[in-house]
């Protein structure tokens, strides 16, 4: 079995290198806040008096579920 010169991990077809956790983690992280700003941004658009106020925390909490949820989705 040839190893991969890359990762060193069994090189059959179709293989891809495993991206280092390092990089995973960076990427949860950067849509985490993505999808916080995008849920505040979506707030914002909906209440754009700010009426909600109490709304924040759990707009940009459902944001960054949401975005994460669907990255892990995306990459499986
Ligand atoms: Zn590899």
């Amino acid at each position: 079995m040839a190893t991969c010169p890359h990762c060193k991990g069994h090189l059959n077809e179709g293989h891809r290198c495993p991206r280092r956790r390092i990089y995973v983690v960076a990427e949860i992280i950067a849509c985490g806040i993505a999808g916080g700003l995008a849920g505040l941004l979506l707030l914002a658009a909906f209440d754009p008096r700010g009426q909600a106020t109490d709304m924040d925390a759990t707009a940009i909490i459902g944001g960054i579920v949401i975005a994460i949820g669907i990255n892990r989705i995306l990459r499986s």
